[in-house]
């Protein structure tokens, strides 16, 4: 029998998968010492204190994509496997980047706030279609890739960043790479961010890089330029964004991730042209139902002996 601690939810079905085989899962742990593994979302931070502190620990589970709250290094020399549920999420990402991109260009939350005060502002809203315009995405995984086959049924143009992808994979996607990020950003109007958040993509969206971004579309259009940021706080300069924004460098820009989450006392919450969700993009039932059984599977099997698929940490194993 193992011993489970979930300290930021689990979906129910998978507790009960978990307690069906037999595990004991406890949803309200006040120490992780005495438990084989800890099951995470993005709320816990798994800092080297955190791991020093419950030495029984085996395996780290998150159930998610994002692996940066969790100090690896730490992890990895205690001996404790750290594992992912990669792709559970992607589909409902993929949904929340393409609403984000619409919401912006036709600005569908200013129309609501708007229409809400009485205010039929027919004249002063007026967008542009996502259609003949050039999308940028700064890392061209799984959910970029999804965001791309949405985009080009719109009939964008798809250009990337991504140093660790094999080039044939965004060929085939019909994406063309580029080897310096800031080709993607002269190229276009539109940039989508979907890497992960590390050393080398902290603050890769900044003031000079977001200078350089068109404004006039593939197409002629004079669509301004839009940034949607569904990732991981930190990737995008907040600070940066603002005053973009406040000169009209960016039209809009639309974050459900943010350095600080909450993002309380955040002046871009006050900027018209800003579009926000609370860290939702894989907030669906389908995704917590696919994330929540990915993670029991993972367990039940890691119990019985199995080494998970989704390690992330394979140094671990060597
Ligand atoms: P993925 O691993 O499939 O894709 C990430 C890509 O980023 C990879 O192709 C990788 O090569 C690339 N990359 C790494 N370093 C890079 C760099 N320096 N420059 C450019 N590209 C780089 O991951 P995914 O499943 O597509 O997830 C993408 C992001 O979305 C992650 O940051 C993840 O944490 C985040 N995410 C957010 C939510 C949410 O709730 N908003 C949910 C799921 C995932």
């Amino acid at each position: 029998m193992g011993r489970v601690a979930v300290t930021d939810g689990m979906a129910e079905s998978a507790v009960q998968q978990l307690r069906d085989a037999g595990h004991h899962v406890d949803l309200e742990p006040t120490s992780l010492d005495g438990f084989d593994a800890v099951v995470i979302r993005s709320a816990t931070k798994m800092t080297a204190d955190a791991i020093a502190a419950a030495p029984s620990l085996k395996l780290i589970g998150r159930a998610g994509v994002g692996v940066d709250n969790i100090d690896l290094e730490a992890a990895t020399e205690a001996g404790i496997l750290v594992c992912n549920t990669p792709g559970s999420s992607t589909h409902s990402v993929v949904e929340m980047t393409i609403g984000h991109l619409l919401a912006s260009v036709r600005h569908l939350a200013t129309a609501d706030r708007d229409l809400r005060k009485g205010a039929w502002t027919k004249k002063a809203l007026k967008g542009t279609e996502l259609s003949g315009k050039r999308l940028g995405f700064i890392g061209f995984g799984r959910i970029s890739q999804g965001v791309g086959r949405a985009a080009k049924a719109f009939g964008m143009e798809l250009h990337g960043f991504d140093p660790y992808l094999p080039l044939e994979v965004a060929e085939a996607e019909g994406c063309t790479l580029h080897d310096d990020v800031n080709d993607v950003f002269r190229l276009c109007t539109h940039i989508a961010v979907h890497c992960n958040l590390t050393d080398e993509t902290h603050h890769l969206v900044n003031a000079s890089s977001l200078s350089l971004m068109p404004s006039i579309g593939a197409d002629g259009v004079a669509c301004g330029n839009h940034l949607v940021s569904c990732a991981r706080g930190g990737i995008v300069d907040e600070a940066a964004v603002l005053t973009a924004l406040e000169s009209g460098v960016l039209t809009s820009c639309a974050l459900d991730v943010f350095e600080v989450e909450p993002p309380t006392d955040n002046p871009l919450l006050q900027h018209p042209n800003f579009h926000g969700s609370p860290h939702i993009g894989a907030a669906t039932l389908e995704a917590q139902g696919r994330i929540g059984a990915e993670m029991a599977e993972l367990l039940i099997g890691f119990f019985a002996g199995t080494t998970p698929r989704s390690v992330v940490n394979r140094a671990v194993l060597d």
